[in-house]
């Protein structure tokens, strides 16, 4: 069974979705589900609101749906101030994924137009790619590392091309190999035009470097959202040759189709 490995409900500050209902859509698509909630230590506030919830909240309502096609995950957002504590959250707790996301760079806010305002392109995404890395390197309880596009989307930026940043690219996923760490396929956006040349290239690259495995991730935060654009990222990475995985108490399991 394929999962989708990267989803949020009520329970996180941007959705007000149901368990149910997102059980619901697993069900109907035929798709594993994981509930990845959203977790940022350093507060960052996106809209007025703190990227945050109640973790034991989320096992005291949620536990009692877990099974064989329902896992409990988190979104952890990585910061090197934070890091202790960011650990101590992914160890405290019975999880079965915990994935590590960049939303923030150094205390900037990612998904701030403002901030990219001539900001020269070359510069910040050698710097993001970079940043990347360290954090991996900080942070390796990191499960998958979430949405590489995530700065792009608000930035205004051309879509990242794994040639064009080759040097910045191979330090990152030599990290990830070192750590084990999973790249996941972030699917908020259709594969099509810039995006799919984009992530044919980086995901292409990462094969090149030693990846072998990737987690698919709506991103959805509705139940409408469960599985979207999925069809279109298996063909790509059958194409490539990477295998999908999911993660069951923390442990890499190969999707059997
Ligand atoms: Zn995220
Ligand atoms: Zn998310």
């Amino acid at each position: 069974m394929i999962f989708d490995t990267h989803m949020h409900t009520e329970l996180s500050f941007d959705s007000s979705e149901q368990i149910t209902r997102i059980l619901d859509a697993g069900k109907q698509k035929n798709l594993g589900v994981i509930t990845t909630e959203h977790k940022d230590l350093n507060y960052f506030e996106v809209g007025g609101f703190p990227i945050d919830f109640n973790v034991d909240e989320y096992f005291r309502k949620y536990e009692k749906y877990r099974s064989d096609t329902y896992l409990m995950g988190i979104e952890l957002g990585l910061d090197k101030f934070y890091t202790d504590k960011i650990r101590k959250i992914s160890e405290n707790y019975e999880f079965d994924m915990v994935i590590g996301s960049l939303h923030t760079m150094a205390g900037i806010n990612l998904s701030s137009r403002k901030y990219f305002k001539g900001l020269d392109e070359k510069t910040f995404y050698k710097t993001y790619l970079k940043y990347a890395e360290e954090m991996i390197i900080d942070s390796p309880f990191i499960d998958t590392l979430a949405h590489f596009d995530y700065p792009t989307r608000y930035s205004g930026f051309r879509e990242l091309r794994y040639e064009e940043y080759e040097t910045e690219f191979k330090g990152l996923f030599k990290a990830m190999m070192d750590k084990d760490v999973t790249l996941e396929i972030n699917l908020k956006r259709p594969l099509v035009g810039e995006v799919y040349d984009s992530f044919k290239s980086v995901y292409e690259g990462y094969y090149l470097n030693g990846g072998r495995y990737i987690t698919l991730a709506s991103d959805a935060h509705i139940a409408e959202d469960v599985g979207r654009n999925f069809d279109d990222a298996v063909r790509m990475m059958d194409d490539i040759g990477l295998e999908i995985c999911y993660y069951k108490n923390r442990k890499r399991i190969l999707c059997s189709r």
